[in-house]
């Protein structure tokens, strides 16, 4: 396998209890999956 940089697609987002965001996203080339979480207030933007 040759490594790559992943192209993120977000699948989907949700809100934990503590009010944090997450980000389920997978890759399109690898199909990799992944989950981010966001503490409130610190969101960023995709690269
Ligand atoms: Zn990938």
């Amino acid at each position: 396998m040759g490594a790559h940089v992943h192209v993120r697609l977000i699948q989907s987002l949700g809100v934990t209890e503590d009010g944090e965001l997450i980000e389920y996203s997978s890759c399109a080339e690898c199909g990799a999956t992944w989950v981010k979480k966001y503490p409130e207030g610190q969101v960023q933007a995709p690269d």
